[in-house]
């Protein structure tokens, strides 16, 4: 059923129970957790799909998780695709590896909530407070002295957009390299 609306776009509701060979209420039914998830939304007797910019309930590109509001890092690409990473961890991952796609970055700031923009912001590496995403645990701020304030409090090293950036990928690198039993240092 998905995909038909997603192939279609905009269905009615009759249309569905008659392509799919089942009543109107089994129809109503399996709708509810794809409305639920924002995957689509109702129409007057019918659903219609969310465009990819409305729709960001998919999870994280890279675990599937769908992370805490705080944590959410936006990655939007030139193809008017939108990506919601869990939590910087994912998103400076993925914003590597999307490199030359990536129109615009935005990250959340942990204090606050506020949307700001990731290429400005200042990453916290593994404070001591469990934040239940992904480790190395990475949290976003959108001043230094924030940042440094959180740190005061809950420890961690901080870092500016490129050097969490790179910090993500030599770890990345050691552990590869350590796999083959090669010393990273
Ligand atoms: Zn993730
Ligand atoms: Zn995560």
């Amino acid at each position: 059923m998905k995909a038909l609306i997603q192939q279609h776009q905009t269905m009615r509701i009759s249309e569905l129970s008659k392509r799919l060979q089942v009543s109107e209420m089994t129809v109503h039914r399996d709708l509810k957790p794809l409305i639920e998830e924002g995957l689509v939304s109702r129409t007057y007797g019918g659903v219609e799909w969310k465009t990819p910019v409305e729709n960001q309930s998919r999870g994280c590109p890279l675990c599937e998780r769908t992370g805490d509001q705080r944590l959410l890092y936006r990655l939007m690409l030139n193809d008017q695709q939108v990506e919601t990473a869990c939590c910087p961890h994912c998103g400076l991952i993925r914003h590597r590896q999307k490199r030359g796609q990536v129109v615009q970055v935005l990250c959340q700031d942990f204090f606050t909530n506020t949307t700001i923009s990731a290429e400005h912001a200042w990453f916290v590496f593994d404070p001591q407070v469990e934040i239940g995403c992904c480790h190395p645990q990475v949290v976003s701020f959108a001043s230094k002295e924030t940042a440094e304030r959180f740190i005061v409090g809950f420890g961690g090293s901080l870092h500016s957009h490129a050097s969490a950036s790179d910090q993500l990928h030599g770890n990345a690198r050691a552990c590869h390299s350590s796999q083959k039993g090669v010393d990273p240092s």
